[in-house]
């Protein structure tokens, strides 16, 4: 297997993801993005004007200067001293409204855009991963889909509402403070403002330092999360080897790695920060020296211009507001490099097209009599990775379009019939490749090459719907939702009343089991239904199947022992519910082989014999070998030494 496989190359070959997140999923959002961007401009604007009209009133009103304010003719601004001082007070405190108030406005539209976006990023990557084929899950694990669906959606999340909506507040606060600055006095505004270059300096130290701490830092978090993950669903292999204490071991281990590379990331944090403070300080020092002296005892050196103790004070508050801004920018590249990163994740997800999906003249099965047809059938499990775009193209001899069909063929040639109602029974060493046959019947996957035919359809020319309806499947390992017995025993068919489920129980030899539970059909199963034997899952699977009434059955017979008289009663469900049916069945109960209509034995993907069990037991072949083992008339080493051949 490659590491890199072609689900990763549809990854790789997202363009502009976050461009196409905006076309996409902002795009019929983009009222909320635009009252957002306001309401933070409005906000960050109106914060500006306190400390200006402090200046202002501090000129006009206690000293004998002029009262101005930019972009407010002179006319509006009344003469007398007291209309001044009570102008200015409701100035100032109108801008803390305001600032409150359009604050409120873009936290609550912003929010609304980013988690907007971020539900429905998520539904629909759920629902194009419902879709997707099997080759598909074979191929991840579920933490890794998992955090698709969380972590890749949070991240988009983050980026739209806080990286957008701060980046917007530095161009706001940056632009808005040198103009008022400017215009108050450009000579001093030059000396103040040198420390921007410096801070943007130290930022860009900053994240230069910071990046290879938080992409370690995201490491840990994975190894982290894998790790309690895996502890928690293997907890039965950890209590049965004793391994509790080695566990915790790995688990502290990781959790301090985490512990050393988050604090690492915190002392760089904290000598950034308040790093930054300084700067602002001592750009605060500067101006109060500079412009002090200025006021005192007119311009200093070059400097020409008059400067008023108001502007001064504007100057003082005004150095103050560079820092809370700027001091994001880190967090703003941070927070746009995991947006982007995530939404290839999901957009790569989004693009994997579905190869088992309905025709555009798929046909809907129905009154199916169950006539099953394996022509020639071949096939490869990696065959089944769909192809990212561009490799298609790429003659076989490149490496990675000859990853596509170079799996290993797991079934050879394989060819047989089932009339309606008849049953087929697989044997054969494990590995053989008799789940991979069953499951081309459900269009789980398809062949690489030949057909399989249900009633003279080949299957991809019927709906997968009414495909899966009419083929019934009862698994060696039956998964139960977390859920009741009602509702497990429904699923799938969500309309069935109460009698409907009780008769499938029956039929299903369940009921009794069942109705000896505490709360009966309304029993809680667990997780994965573990408060249940593997044997009363099975029949809850069966009881499944019964409801189903499916023309056409796929049955894994469990191997896992079960007591003699539990075998019995799933004996006897299975052979009620296969008796007027079509069924496939992997066999490893004498009585379903010996009353099979035709036994297929698969030995490395290939029928090696055929017939029914007397024919079979006559040609004295692998057949004759594994039932003799079975009956226990020949030793276990009869089908390995086979094997080895
Ligand atoms: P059997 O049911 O006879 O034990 P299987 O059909 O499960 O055999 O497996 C046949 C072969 O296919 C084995 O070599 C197995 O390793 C391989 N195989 C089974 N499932 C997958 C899968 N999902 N992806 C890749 N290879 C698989």
């Amino acid at each position: 297997m490659n590491d890199e496989n072609p689900f990763d190359a549809y990854r790789a070959r997202v363009e502009r993801p976050l461009y196409r997140l905006f076309r996409e999923y902002g795009r019929p959002r983009l009222g909320w993005f635009a009252v957002g961007m306001g309401g933070n401009f409005v906000a960050r604007l109106a914060s500006l004007i306190p400390p200006l009209v402090l200046g202002a009133a501090v000129d006009g009103v206690f000293n004998d200067g002029t009262y101005t304010l930019p972009l407010v003719p002179a006319g509006w601004i009344p003469g007398a001293d007291l209309g001044q001082f009570w102008l200015s007070v409701w100035l100032i405190a109108g801008a803390f409204v305001v600032t409150a108030v359009f604050t409120w406005v873009y936290g609550v539209a912003a929010n609304l855009f980013a988690h907007e976006v971020m539900h429905t990023v998520r539904v629909d990557s759920f629902e194009k991963m419902q879709r997707l084929d099997m080759a598909f899950f074979d191929d991840k694990q579920t933490g890794e889909v998992m955090s698709v669906l969380n972590n890749d959606t949070q991240n988009l999340e983050m980026f739209l509402d806080n990286a957008l909506m701060n980046s917007a507040r530095l161009v706001v606060m940056v632009l808005g403070i040198s103009g008022v600055l400017f215009w108050l006095n450009w000579q001093l505004a030059l000396v103040t403002l040198v420390a921007v270059p410096l801070m943007v300096l130290a930022t860009a130290g900053f994240m230069r330092l910071a990046e290879p701490l938080y992409v370690s830092q995201r490491a840990t978090v994975g190894d982290l999360n894998t790790r309690l993950e895996n502890a928690l669903s293997g907890v039965e292999l950890i209590k049965t080897s004793g391994s509790e204490d080695y566990e915790v071991s790995r688990v502290r281990g990781a959790s301090r790695r985490l512990f050393d590379d988050t604090m690492a990331v915190l002392k760089l944090n904290y000598l950034y920060r308040p790093g930054m403070e300084m700067l602002a300080g001592l750009s605060f020092a500067v101006t109060f020296l500079v412009g002090g002296y200025w006021v005192f005892a007119g311009p200093p050196g070059p400097f020409s211009l008059a400067l008023s103790e108001g502007a001064l004070i504007t100057f003082l508050f005004m150095t103050q507001r560079f820092v809370t801004p700027l001091a994001e920018v880190s967090n703003i590249v941070d927070q746009y490099e995991n947006a982007k990163a995530s939404s290839e994740r999901v957009f790569g997800l989004m693009d994997i097209p579905v190869r088992v999906q309905d025709d555009p003249t798929a046909v809907e099965l129905t009154d199916v009599a169950g006539r099953v047809e394996y022509d020639d059938v071949d096939f490869a499990y990696q065959g089944q990775l769909p192809l990212a775009p561009d490799e298609a193209d790429v003659p076989a001899t490149d490496g990675a379009a000859a990853r596509a069909t170079d799996g290993e063929t797991v079934l050879h040639d394989v060819t047989f019939e089932a009339a309606p109602g008849e049953t087929v029974a697989v044997v054969g060493p494990t590995g053989a490749g008799k789940s991979t046959l069953l499951k081309l019947l459900l269009r789980l996957y398809e062949p690489t090459e030949g057909e399989v035919r249900l009633d003279g359809y080949a299957l991809d020319e019927v709906t997968v719907d009414s495909l899966r309806n009419s083929v019934g499947y009862v698994s060696q390992d039956s998964f139960l939702f977390d859920g009741t017995i009602a509702e497990n025993v429904e699923y799938g068919h969500f309309d069935a009343n109460a009698d409907e489920i009780r008769d499938a129980a029956r039929a299903a030899e369940a009921h009794e089991f069942i109705r000896d539970l505490p709360d009966g059909y309304d029993t809680r199963v667990g997780e994965r239904g573990v408060k249940l034997s593997g044997g009363q899952r099975q029949r809850i699977a069966i009881a499944r199947t019964v409801l189903q009434d499916p023309p056409v059955l796929v049955l894994d017979e469990a191997t896992s022992a079960v007591d003699t008289e539990t075998e019995a009663l799933i004996q006897r469900s299975l052979d009620r519910l296969s008796a007027d049916r079509t069924t496939l069945v992997i066999a490893h109960r004498l009585s379903t082989v010996k009353n099979a209509d035709l036994i297929l034995v698969l030995d490395d993907g290939r029928v090696v014999e055929r017939g029914t069990h007397d024919e079979l037991l006559a040609e004295d072949g692998l057949y004759a070998t594994l039932w003799g083992v079975q009956a226990g008339e020949r030793a276990p080493e009869a089908v390995v030494d086979r094997d080895d051949d």
